[in-house]
């Protein structure tokens, strides 16, 4: 099975990143809900009769290519936007 670097030198393969992904997502949701007690859309703001999704701001595959695989499961890098906002993040 493929592995992927970390910036330590340690290689993680594809089925540890996705649990590890996986964790980091819901400590983001759970983070924000804790904060403001509801979760909502980082960009604009909307929170309810749509779909939140945790997008990361550095690709996956691009944290993959950098060798810096642990950004993919960084809390840091992942914001939570709605379909709309996240759409518009992927085309950039
Ligand atoms: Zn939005």
């Amino acid at each position: 099975m493929a592995s992927y670097r970390c910036s330590d030198g340690s290689r993680l393969e594809q089925k540890q990143i996705d649990k590890l992904i996986r964790k980091a997502k819901k400590i983001k949701v759970q983070n924000q809900f804790d904060e403001f007690g509801y979760n909502f859309c980082e960009e604009c703001g909307i929170s309810n009769g749509t779909f939140l999704d945790c997008s990361h701001d550095i690709s996956v595959k691009k944290c993959k290519e950098n060798g810096k695989t642990e950004q993919a499961f960084n809390v840091g890098n992942i914001t939570i936007r709605c379909r709309e906002c996240h759409q518009k993040h992927d085309k950039l």
